[in-house]
Protein backbone atom coordinates (compact mmCIF):
# COMPACT_ATOMS: atom_id res chain seq x y z
CA UNK A 1 0.00 0.00 0.00
CA UNK A 2 1.44 3.24 -0.79
CA UNK A 3 1.72 5.40 2.51
CA UNK A 4 1.30 8.73 0.68
CA UNK A 5 -2.14 7.96 -0.74
CA UNK A 6 -4.42 10.45 2.09
CA UNK A 7 -5.62 7.75 4.10
CA UNK A 8 -9.18 8.38 5.41
CA UNK A 9 -9.80 9.81 8.83
CA UNK A 10 -12.73 7.57 9.82
CA UNK A 11 -11.39 5.07 8.52
CA UNK A 12 -8.13 5.13 9.98
CA UNK A 13 -9.81 5.37 13.22
CA UNK A 14 -12.12 2.30 12.80
CA UNK A 15 -8.91 0.24 12.55
CA UNK A 16 -7.03 1.44 15.29
CA UNK A 17 -10.57 1.02 17.40
CA UNK A 18 -11.02 -2.78 16.05
CA UNK A 19 -7.43 -3.23 16.84
CA UNK A 20 -8.16 -1.91 20.87
CA UNK A 21 -11.17 -4.00 20.95
CA UNK A 22 -9.57 -6.92 20.13
CA UNK A 23 -6.66 -6.45 22.42
CA UNK A 24 -8.43 -4.98 25.27
CA UNK A 25 -12.39 -6.05 24.61
CA UNK A 26 -15.30 -4.66 23.53
CA UNK A 27 -16.30 -3.60 26.89
CA UNK A 28 -12.73 -1.70 27.65
CA UNK A 29 -14.19 1.87 27.87
CA UNK A 30 -15.95 0.34 31.22
CA UNK A 31 -12.30 0.20 32.43
CA UNK A 32 -11.14 3.57 31.51
CA UNK A 33 -10.60 5.70 28.36
CA UNK A 34 -8.25 5.01 25.57
CA UNK A 35 -5.09 5.42 27.08
CA UNK A 36 -3.77 7.87 23.90
CA UNK A 37 -0.20 8.97 25.16
CA UNK A 38 0.72 5.19 25.37
CA UNK A 39 -1.20 4.66 22.35
CA UNK A 40 0.63 6.62 19.89
CA UNK A 41 4.12 5.63 21.06
CA UNK A 42 3.15 2.07 20.99
CA UNK A 43 1.35 2.20 17.73
CA UNK A 44 3.82 4.14 15.73
CA UNK A 45 6.74 2.19 16.93
CA UNK A 46 4.60 -1.41 15.53
CA UNK A 47 3.87 0.36 12.85
CA UNK A 48 6.44 2.33 11.71
CA UNK A 49 9.32 2.14 13.83
CA UNK A 50 11.75 3.98 11.96
CA UNK A 51 9.16 7.16 11.74
CA UNK A 52 7.69 6.34 15.09
CA UNK A 53 6.56 8.77 17.59
CA UNK A 54 9.70 8.81 20.31
CA UNK A 55 7.54 11.21 23.14
CA UNK A 56 4.84 12.52 24.26
CA UNK A 57 4.67 15.54 26.55
CA UNK A 58 3.93 18.62 28.09
CA UNK A 59 5.28 21.95 26.77
CA UNK A 60 4.78 25.83 27.31
CA UNK A 61 4.04 26.30 23.27
CA UNK A 62 2.92 29.48 22.96
CA UNK A 63 -0.38 29.80 21.28
CA UNK A 64 -0.76 26.47 20.03
CA UNK A 65 -2.83 24.06 22.31
CA UNK A 66 -0.63 20.57 20.63
CA UNK A 67 2.24 20.06 18.17
CA UNK A 68 3.95 17.40 16.51
CA UNK A 69 7.38 17.80 15.90
CA UNK A 70 9.77 16.71 12.89
CA UNK A 71 12.78 15.37 13.96
CA UNK A 72 16.13 15.79 12.26
CA UNK A 73 16.71 11.80 10.84
CA UNK A 74 16.05 11.07 7.49
CA UNK A 75 13.24 9.54 7.74
CA UNK A 76 12.34 11.95 10.75
CA UNK A 77 11.28 10.71 13.85
CA UNK A 78 8.14 12.82 15.56
CA UNK A 79 7.43 14.19 19.07
CA UNK A 80 4.01 15.16 20.27
CA UNK A 81 3.73 18.07 22.52
CA UNK A 82 0.47 19.47 24.19
CA UNK A 83 0.16 22.82 25.66
CA UNK A 84 1.33 21.70 29.58
CA UNK A 85 -1.90 23.91 30.67
CA UNK A 86 -4.53 21.35 29.57
CA UNK A 87 -7.08 20.04 31.23
CA UNK A 88 -7.24 15.95 31.18
CA UNK A 89 -10.07 16.16 28.80
CA UNK A 90 -8.75 18.34 25.93
CA UNK A 91 -5.03 17.12 26.71
CA UNK A 92 -6.70 13.51 25.54
CA UNK A 93 -8.07 15.31 23.02
CA UNK A 94 -5.07 16.66 21.76
CA UNK A 95 -2.70 14.08 22.21
CA UNK A 96 -5.36 11.88 19.73
CA UNK A 97 -5.91 15.16 17.35
CA UNK A 98 -2.05 14.98 17.03
CA UNK A 99 -1.62 11.57 16.62
CA UNK A 100 -4.00 11.96 13.96
CA UNK A 101 -1.46 13.90 11.59
CA UNK A 102 0.99 11.56 12.17
CA UNK A 103 -0.96 8.82 11.09
CA UNK A 104 -2.78 10.58 8.37
CA UNK A 105 -0.56 13.47 7.28
CA UNK A 106 3.04 12.84 8.18
CA UNK A 107 4.26 12.45 4.74
CA UNK A 108 2.82 15.52 3.44
CA UNK A 109 5.07 17.63 6.44
CA UNK A 110 8.27 19.07 5.48
CA UNK A 111 7.98 20.30 8.98
CA UNK A 112 6.40 20.39 12.32
CA UNK A 113 2.73 21.28 12.63
CA UNK A 114 1.29 23.29 15.56
CA UNK A 115 -2.43 23.41 16.27
CA UNK A 116 -4.52 26.37 17.75
CA UNK A 117 -7.46 26.16 19.90
CA UNK A 118 -9.86 26.47 17.17
CA UNK A 119 -8.10 23.75 15.56
CA UNK A 120 -8.05 21.13 17.74
CA UNK A 121 -11.52 21.29 19.25
CA UNK A 122 -13.63 22.79 17.03
CA UNK A 123 -12.03 21.08 13.41
CA UNK A 124 -12.00 24.99 12.57
CA UNK A 125 -8.83 25.02 10.54
CA UNK A 126 -7.98 23.83 6.94
CA UNK A 127 -8.80 19.96 5.73
CA UNK A 128 -5.99 18.61 7.46
CA UNK A 129 -7.28 19.96 10.73
CA UNK A 130 -10.66 18.85 10.22
CA UNK A 131 -9.79 15.46 9.19
CA UNK A 132 -7.21 15.27 12.75
CA UNK A 133 -10.59 16.13 14.82
CA UNK A 134 -12.50 13.30 13.05
CA UNK A 135 -10.24 10.73 13.64
CA UNK A 136 -9.54 12.47 17.48
CA UNK A 137 -13.49 12.33 17.89
CA UNK A 138 -13.58 8.77 16.48
CA UNK A 139 -10.98 6.86 18.12
CA UNK A 140 -11.64 8.54 21.61
CA UNK A 141 -15.61 8.28 21.77
CA UNK A 142 -16.36 5.01 18.99
CA UNK A 143 -19.98 6.19 17.76
CA UNK A 144 -21.18 2.34 19.00
CA UNK A 145 -20.03 2.57 22.38
CA UNK A 146 -21.46 5.96 22.93
CA UNK A 147 -24.89 5.43 21.56
CA UNK A 148 -25.04 1.89 23.70
CA UNK A 149 -24.35 3.87 26.67
CA UNK A 150 -26.97 7.53 25.74
CA UNK A 151 -29.22 5.94 23.18
CA UNK A 152 -29.92 8.15 20.05
CA UNK A 153 -33.84 8.86 21.15
CA UNK A 154 -32.54 9.88 24.86
CA UNK A 155 -32.96 13.99 26.12
CA UNK A 156 -29.50 13.82 27.85
CA UNK A 157 -28.54 16.86 30.64
CA UNK A 158 -25.44 17.80 32.02
CA UNK A 159 -25.49 15.02 34.14
CA UNK A 160 -25.44 12.76 31.62
CA UNK A 161 -22.92 14.38 29.09
CA UNK A 162 -20.69 14.72 31.93
CA UNK A 163 -21.07 10.44 32.65
CA UNK A 164 -19.90 10.35 28.58
CA UNK A 165 -16.92 12.95 29.24
CA UNK A 166 -15.75 11.02 31.99
CA UNK A 167 -16.20 7.84 30.25
CA UNK A 168 -13.78 8.82 27.43
CA UNK A 169 -11.84 10.80 28.97
CA UNK A 170 -12.69 14.10 26.96
CA UNK A 171 -14.05 17.83 27.94
CA UNK A 172 -17.76 17.83 28.30
CA UNK A 173 -17.73 20.26 25.27
CA UNK A 174 -15.75 17.34 23.15
CA UNK A 175 -18.70 14.55 24.34
CA UNK A 176 -21.57 17.07 23.60
CA UNK A 177 -20.32 17.61 20.32
CA UNK A 178 -19.67 13.60 19.75
CA UNK A 179 -23.56 13.14 20.50
CA UNK A 180 -24.90 15.58 18.51
CA UNK A 181 -23.07 13.89 15.71
CA UNK A 182 -26.16 10.88 16.03
CA UNK A 183 -28.84 11.87 17.97
CA UNK A 184 -32.16 12.05 16.61
CA UNK A 185 -33.85 14.74 18.88
CA UNK A 186 -33.81 18.28 17.99
CA UNK A 187 -31.11 19.76 20.17
CA UNK A 188 -28.36 22.71 20.06
CA UNK A 189 -25.37 23.80 21.97
CA UNK A 190 -24.21 26.90 22.24
CA UNK A 191 -20.74 28.25 23.59
CA UNK A 192 -20.59 31.89 25.29
CA UNK A 193 -18.63 34.10 26.89
CA UNK A 194 -20.87 37.03 29.27
CA UNK A 195 -23.86 36.43 27.27
CA UNK A 196 -22.66 36.41 23.83
CA UNK A 197 -22.18 33.11 21.87
CA UNK A 198 -18.50 32.02 20.58
CA UNK A 199 -19.75 28.95 18.88
CA UNK A 200 -22.71 27.01 18.57
CA UNK A 201 -23.69 23.62 16.81
CA UNK A 202 -27.50 21.81 16.34
CA UNK A 203 -28.10 18.22 16.13
CA UNK A 204 -28.67 17.05 12.68
CA UNK A 205 -32.40 17.09 12.79
CA UNK A 206 -32.38 20.46 14.63
CA UNK A 207 -30.70 21.83 11.59
CA UNK A 208 -33.08 19.98 9.13
CA UNK A 209 -36.00 21.28 10.75
CA UNK A 210 -34.46 25.38 10.62
CA UNK A 211 -33.23 24.86 14.52
CA UNK A 212 -29.59 26.50 14.17
CA UNK A 213 -28.39 29.52 15.01
CA UNK A 214 -25.69 31.52 12.50
CA UNK A 215 -22.24 32.16 14.61
CA UNK A 216 -19.63 32.80 11.47
CA UNK A 217 -16.20 34.17 13.10
CA UNK A 218 -18.59 36.98 14.53
CA UNK A 219 -20.18 36.59 18.52
CA UNK A 220 -23.18 37.27 18.45
CA UNK A 221 -25.71 38.32 22.06
CA UNK A 222 -28.03 35.63 23.47
CA UNK A 223 -31.56 36.62 23.90
CA UNK A 224 -31.81 38.86 26.93
CA UNK A 225 -34.57 36.41 28.72
CA UNK A 226 -31.65 32.91 28.44
CA UNK A 227 -30.17 31.87 31.22
CA UNK A 228 -26.52 32.88 30.28
CA UNK A 229 -27.66 36.52 29.82
CA UNK A 230 -29.30 36.76 33.06
CA UNK A 231 -26.22 35.01 34.66
CA UNK A 232 -28.56 32.76 36.19
CA UNK A 233 -26.40 29.43 36.91
CA UNK A 234 -28.29 27.10 39.60
CA UNK A 235 -29.78 23.71 40.05
CA UNK A 236 -32.76 24.68 38.42
CA UNK A 237 -31.10 26.31 35.18
CA UNK A 238 -28.68 23.49 35.19
CA UNK A 239 -31.36 20.46 35.18
CA UNK A 240 -33.57 23.24 32.22
CA UNK A 241 -36.30 25.30 32.41
CA UNK A 242 -38.75 26.20 29.56
CA UNK A 243 -38.74 28.85 27.30
CA UNK A 244 -41.72 30.55 25.79
CA UNK A 245 -41.98 30.89 21.58
CA UNK A 246 -40.16 33.41 20.76
CA UNK A 247 -37.04 33.65 23.30
CA UNK A 248 -35.13 31.43 21.08
CA UNK A 249 -37.07 30.20 18.34
CA UNK A 250 -40.87 30.46 17.06
CA UNK A 251 -41.32 27.76 19.51
CA UNK A 252 -40.84 26.41 23.18
CA UNK A 253 -37.84 25.39 24.58
CA UNK A 254 -36.05 23.50 27.36
CA UNK A 255 -33.08 25.27 28.10
CA UNK A 256 -30.22 23.97 30.45
CA UNK A 257 -27.10 26.09 31.25
CA UNK A 258 -24.09 25.60 32.78
CA UNK A 259 -20.45 28.19 33.65
CA UNK A 260 -17.49 27.06 33.19
CA UNK A 261 -14.89 29.26 35.33
CA UNK A 262 -11.88 27.65 34.19
CA UNK A 263 -12.53 28.86 30.68
CA UNK A 264 -14.35 31.53 30.97
CA UNK A 265 -17.42 30.08 29.40
CA UNK A 266 -20.98 29.02 29.80
CA UNK A 267 -22.43 26.04 28.23
CA UNK A 268 -26.19 25.75 26.97
CA UNK A 269 -28.29 23.36 25.60
CA UNK A 270 -31.77 23.63 23.70
CA UNK A 271 -33.50 20.75 23.70
CA UNK A 272 -36.86 21.20 21.41
CA UNK A 273 -39.45 18.86 20.81
CA UNK A 274 -40.27 16.18 18.50
CA UNK A 275 -42.67 17.86 16.47
CA UNK A 276 -40.16 20.34 14.32
CA UNK A 277 -41.41 23.96 13.44
CA UNK A 278 -44.13 22.74 11.40
CA UNK A 279 -46.75 23.00 13.49
CA UNK A 280 -45.62 26.75 14.31
CA UNK A 281 -46.90 30.55 12.88
CA UNK A 282 -44.32 30.71 9.94
CA UNK A 283 -44.05 34.58 11.29
CA UNK A 284 -42.79 33.59 14.51
CA UNK A 285 -39.98 31.62 13.21
CA UNK A 286 -38.59 33.94 10.68
CA UNK A 287 -38.67 36.72 13.21
CA UNK A 288 -36.40 34.99 15.56
CA UNK A 289 -34.09 34.43 12.43
CA UNK A 290 -34.33 37.93 11.38
CA UNK A 291 -33.56 38.67 14.99
CA UNK A 292 -30.57 36.21 14.97
CA UNK A 293 -29.61 37.83 11.28
CA UNK A 294 -29.79 41.33 13.13
CA UNK A 295 -27.07 40.31 16.23
CA UNK A 296 -24.66 39.20 13.79
CA UNK A 297 -24.71 42.38 12.37
CA UNK A 298 -24.31 44.47 14.94
CA UNK A 299 -21.40 42.80 16.13
CA UNK A 300 -19.90 43.42 12.64
CA UNK A 301 -20.42 47.28 12.95
ZN1 LIG B 1 -3.70 20.03 13.98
Amino acid sequence: MNDIVRKRPMAEAARITQMLDLALGADRFDRGPVPIEQLVVEYSTNTYPEERVEYVTGAPIDGCVGALVRGEDSPPKWAVLYHQDQSEGRKAYTVAHEMAHWVLHRHMLSDSIYCGVDDVFRGGGIDIEREADVFAANLLMPFNDFRANLPARERPGFDSLGKMASRYGVSLTAAILRWLEYTEVRALVVVSTDGYANWSKPSKPALRTGAFIRTRSDPFELPSDSIAARAEFNEETRAGIEQPPGTWFGEQVVEMAIRSDRYDREITILHLDDRGPVYQEEELVEDSFDQFFRFGEDRRR
